[in-house]
Formats: structure tokens, sequence, C-alpha cells
């Protein structure tokens, strides 16, 4: 059965242009015990609807290959704290199954 827990870090944004209006959207997953983000986005600036593969480094930015526009995903108080949480059940469920 999938879970929600195959995913260490997940974030759905809307992405403002260089106007300030909010024309896009960034979805980011990255699958547990990887590095590796699996984002679906639609550029803000020109639109370009794309799915990528890109390294999970943090802060977390991209560049359209398109348009060249950056989109960049902001850091939130409540998802660091998610985040750290799914860590530390992640740690418990590993530590557990290392025996
Ligand atoms: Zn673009």
């Amino acid at each position: 059965m999938i879970t929600m827990n195959k995913y260490k870090f997940v974030s759905n944004r809307v992405m403002k242009n260089s106007k300030g209006e909010e024309k896009g959207k960034m979805r980011v997953m990255v699958p547990s015990g990887t590095e590796t983000a699996h984002m679906d986005y639609v550029c803000p600036e020109c639109g370009l609807a794309k799915h990528e593969e890109t390294p999970w480094i943090r802060p977390f930015s991209f560049t359209c290959p398109k348009c060249g526009f950056l989109m960049k995903l902001p850091k939130l108080k409540e998802e660091i704290k998610k985040e750290k949480k799914q860590a530390k059940k992640e740690l418990e469920k590993s530590s557990g199954l290392d025996v």
C-alpha cells in the first residue's frame, strides 16, 4: 500500500512572476531515502509546464529553461517543523529495522 510516508518532503506552491502576479505553481516531492526532487511546475513568467527531476538542494530554487525565470521555494516554519517530525519518524523507523 502506498502511503504519504514515502516522501520526506512535499510542497505545493503558487509561484509569482516578476510582476508579483500568481500565475504559476510548483510542486516538489522528495522521496524518502533520496536526494532527488521531483517537481512539477508552471513557470509564472512564461507559462511553461514541465516535470523535472533535479538534485534536492536547499534553499531549493529552479531556473526556467525557457525564459530563465528563477523560481524559489520559500522556507516556511510550519514546513520545517513538519519535515523535522517526519525525519524523526524515519529515524525511529530505520533504527528499529537496523537491529
Ligand atoms: Zn519561464
